[in-house]
């Protein structure tokens, strides 16, 4: 599955907030990614019984792969640059050599590569710049050439030391963006616009960020989160102490599951992960026994 998707965030403007899919469906033993979530562990879990999040006749989390865009009335944000096209990425089949619609999806939601303001990259894994950059002749140029592409500062400054990490993925989807002059380093506390901010959210890598949305209009105030990675899967919301075999410190990715999923809790604030299927932006309820999304 794949194409653009709006989510109903913000119905009342002045943000449009859309998900470009590049991938969606099984993907992954539950172990696979997260070592805590064995057969019996899961099996009584909300999400293990339900039908969007996992399939148990192939016994595979469901999980997409998709960038976020946000248009506000002044820019157009992509978060996230998900897997990229021709990309060589040999140890993941789906992440491998791609030559999906990303772009196409784009222009379906009326937007050329021209017009994207910002890119930025929640963290500097594989599966999330890699539309940062596409091949041209040969080259690796950056997708956006309008854009400025927004780093951490702890997240460029740990993985600048080990670009041979992530799948290599520095060097085709990172180095180029620093090359072209098109990167803009920036604290993990960073106002983009009114009411568009980073927030630290560092854990599942070391300086990993999320973003901020809110907008008042007519009293009311509406929040939404980005959180790229802080969350993978609906099995944390239920076990947030339960990190990903990718997380760079389990014991701070935990907390800051925890921390997230507190403040958005019972708020009717929006979470929008970046590996969770449709529908994707979620709300959050609390009771003794933890946490689960609102229906
Ligand atoms: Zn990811």
């Amino acid at each position: 599955m794949s194409g653009a998707v709006a989510l109903p965030v913000f119905p009342d403007g002045p943000f449009e907030v859309y998900r470009i899919i590049e991938f969606e469906g099984p993907f992954r033993d539950p172990e696979h990614l997260i070592p805590s979530a064995t057969p019996d562990a899961i099996k009584n879990t909300r999400t293990y019984n339900d039908a969007r999040f996992f399939d148990q006749g192939d016994h595979k989390l469901i999980m997409a792969f998709h960038g976020i865009v946000v248009r506000t009335p002044t820019s157009v944000i992509l978060i996230d640059a998900c897997l990229g096209n021709d990309k060589h990425r040999p140890m993941v089949p789906e992440w491998h050599m791609r030559s999906g619609p990303f772009l196409n999806d784009l222009k379906g939601i009326g937007l050329s590569v021209d017009e994207i303001t910002h890119v930025l990259c929640t963290h500097l894994h594989a599966d999330h710049v890699g539309w940062n950059t596409r091949l041209l002749d040969g080259r690796w140029v950056p997708t956006f050439p309008n854009a400025k592409y927004l780093f951490g500062r702890e997240e460029m400054a740990f993985w600048e030391q080990d670009a041979d990490a992530n799948h290599k993925s520095w060097q085709d989807s990172v180095q180029p963006v620093l090359d072209a002059g098109l990167a803009e380093i920036v604290d993990s506390h960073h106002e983009i616009e009114p009411g568009v901010s980073l927030l630290p959210a560092f854990g599942h890598s070391p300086g990993h960020v999320m973003v901020k949305l809110e907008t008042t209009s007519q009293g009311k105030t509406r929040t939404a989160y980005v959180i790229g990675d802080v969350i993978h899967h609906p099995l944390q919301v239920e076990h947030p102490e339960w990190s990903s075999q990718f997380c760079w410190d389990a014991k701070m990715a935990g907390d800051m599951r925890t921390s997230i999923l507190e403040t958005v809790a019972d708020s009717g604030h929006w979470l929008v992960p970046a590996h969770f299927p449709t529908p994707t932006a979620v709300r959050v309820e609390s009771n003794q026994d933890g946490f689960w999304l609102e229906d």
